[in-house]
């Protein structure tokens, strides 16, 4: 085809952010989206793209160079993936870091039998963050890494607050402490705790009588969640929680911290500030639907992660239109 034929697997925040970062990439064209509600009820971005039931995905197997899946981590991808790489090349942003072996076995033999490509675990983190953190601990093999991520709006932290009796809304945003990112800057490659790293921050909207300290108290105790971190809570009306807090941002920093051989200090940063976290995620997903396009046509098969591909492939660019943009 003269554009590679993309379609998505799942329409939720992500799905969406999907077909709008299609729009930005003439060289593809999205010619569907599958989805397991009534494909009636969900409505896209661009209403000339259909949209067709996912138990009917199969018969698809020939008209869709990649598919991108846009289910969640939890229960949908573990599902989805393995039965997904049977039929498509695919791509998806698997998130769950203590089971990425699981998963990419899970996916490696459907995909090997099927002579399908099938990259796993795209996005920021994992994803961009794993390539800072792999050039950081291979090109300065003496020193530590360190992740923070913030400012972000936390999805099972802003549910548990919701879970507090007197709160109507509420918010949670995870923050990198600042004290602790300008200590790594420093190069002091300090020992942080979790605690140390990250501080939480809150945004209530109470419910009409409720008491603002008793809730207060009932958030930064909560165990595990709250109990272990600096948390602030702040008090705001509806108007305001309307206008500040509807947006998803994200980001965070990974700094590696080293030395070389004189004892010289070298410190490599590399930080994202996200207006919306489904969004950039997606963009990530669709820079490498194209990478898995020329894998698969230059014939590799399996499962792969970031790891295995080539940066060039990212980019609509030949390699020497490559070469003479950017080396
Ligand atoms: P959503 O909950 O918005 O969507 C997940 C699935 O739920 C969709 O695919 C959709 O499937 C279903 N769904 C969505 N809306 C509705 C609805 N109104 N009613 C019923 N079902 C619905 O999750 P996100 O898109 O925000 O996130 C997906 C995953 O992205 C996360 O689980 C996370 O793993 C990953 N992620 C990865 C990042 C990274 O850096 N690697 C960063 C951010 C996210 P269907 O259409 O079939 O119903």
């Amino acid at each position: 085809p003269d554009r590679i034929r993309v379609a998505i697997a799942g329409y939720g925040n992500l799905g969406r952010g999907v077909e709008s970062a299609l729009a930005q990439n003439p060289d593809m064209r999205l010619v569907g989206v599958f989805s397991r509600r009534d494909p009636s009820s969900v409505s896209l971005l661009d209403s000339t793209v259909p949209v067709y039931a996912m138990a009917d995905i199969e018969h698809y197997k020939n008209d869709v160079d990649v598919m991108i899946l846009c289910g969640g981590s939890k229960t949908d991808l573990p599902e989805q993936g393995p039965y997904l790489a049977r039929f498509f090349n695919t791509v998806d942003s698997f998130d769950t870091h203590a089971k990425v072996n699981e998963y990419h076995a899970a996916l490696d033999e459907p995909a090997r039998k099927a002579g399908k490509v099938a990259l796993m675990s795209v996005g920021w983190d994992p994803g961009l963050f794993s390539l800072n953190r792999l050039f950081g601990e291979t090109i300065l093999p003496e020193g530590e890494t360190y992740t923070f991520w913030g400012k972000g709006l936390s999805q099972g932290h802003s549910d548990a607050v919701r879970r507090v009796p007197g709160v109507k809304k509420g918010v949670q945003y995870t923050l990198p402490s600042e004290d602790a990112i300008a200590r790594v800057r420093n190069g002091e490659q300090p020992e942080l705790s979790t605690r140390e790293k990250h501080v939480r921050e809150c945004f209530v909207v109470l419910e009409e009588g409720a008491d603002a300290e008793t809730v207060r108290n009932s958030i930064v105790t909560m165990p595990d969640y709250f109990e272990p971190f600096d948390t602030t809570v702040n008090f705001i009306d509806e108007a305001t929680f309307a206008a500040e807090h509807s947006a998803m941002p994200h980001g965070g920093f990974v700094i590696r911290s080293g030395d070389t051989g004189t004892q010289s200090k070298q410190t490599i940063e590399y930080s994202l500030a996200l207006g919306s976290n489904p969004e950039f995620t997606a963009s990530v997903l669709v820079a490498y639907t194209r990478a898995v396009y020329k894998m698969a046509a230059a014939g590799e098969v399996g499962a792969k992660s970031v790891f295995d591909v080539a940066p060039g492939l990212l980019s609509p660019k030949s390699p020497s239109q490559l070469r003479k943009d950017l080396l």
